[in-house]
């Protein structure tokens, strides 16, 4: 279960101490779609015992952030559910089948693992550079996606979503070129959650 305390938006900051961790590898149960051989990739792991964060979890230590980077083109669609701190289950994957690999937008098949610092909330209306990840606050442009979990209360509405993470093509040194199709890109990987039932929603938007 995740609650949200509040709504700030905190920036993560590259740190060799930091307790959230970008990439590595995608260890948890469940990250590939059925029917397919083609792994999610593990985009971020949230600490949840940060007491900086926006949100918490009274029964989970940390929050895996998996994004289908293999699929759809640049622009799939997934939904997932965090059944424990080593598995996760897809509920909901648009599109189902990978993309033709010389064609996948990226071709590492798990990101180098890099640690970041949660920053205190910004004041609201503050920029950022684009190249800063977030966690908490709002998608300013709207388009949440809506819950796919036919079990949820709030299915086939975005109106109990609650955004976790915000994350463009981070340049990690030492590893360029790593984002293949996405490097340079202005988008954001995305990641709400359901209040109704938990579900992770994830997806891109251009900017
Ligand atoms: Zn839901």
């Amino acid at each position: 279960m995740i609650t949200q305390k509040n709504n700030g938006e905190h920036p993560l900051e590259r740190s060799p101490a930091g307790r959230h961790v970008f990439g590595g590898h995608p260890h948890h149960k469940g990250i590939t779609p059925q029917g397919s051989e083609v792994p999610t990739h593990r985009i971020f792991e949230i600490d949840l015992s940060d007491p900086t964060l926006p949100f918490t979890s009274p029964d989970l230590r940390s929050l895996p952030l998996y994004y289908p980077l293999k699929y759809g083109s640049g622009g799939p669609v997934m939904q997932y559910r965090v059944i424990s701190e080593s598995e996760i289950q897809i509920i909901h994957m648009d599109p189902a089948d990978p993309d033709d690999e010389d064609w996948a937008y990226v071709q590492v098949s798990e990101f180098p693992e890099v640690r970041f610092n949660l920053l205190p909330a910004i004041v609201p209306g503050q920029g950022l550079p684009f190249s800063a990840a977030t966690l908490g606050g709002t998608v300013p442009y709207g388009g949440d996606q809506e819950c796919m979990n036919t079990a949820c209360p709030n299915h086939g509405s975005s109106a109990g979503c609650e955004l976790l993470a915000t994350i463009p093509p981070v340049d990690i040194e030492g590893h360029e070129g790593i984002w293949h199709e996405f490097e340079g890109g202005y988008l954001f990987f995305h990641f709400w959650y359901c209040r109704g039932c938990d579900t992770i929603i994830t997806a891109n938007r251009c900017t």
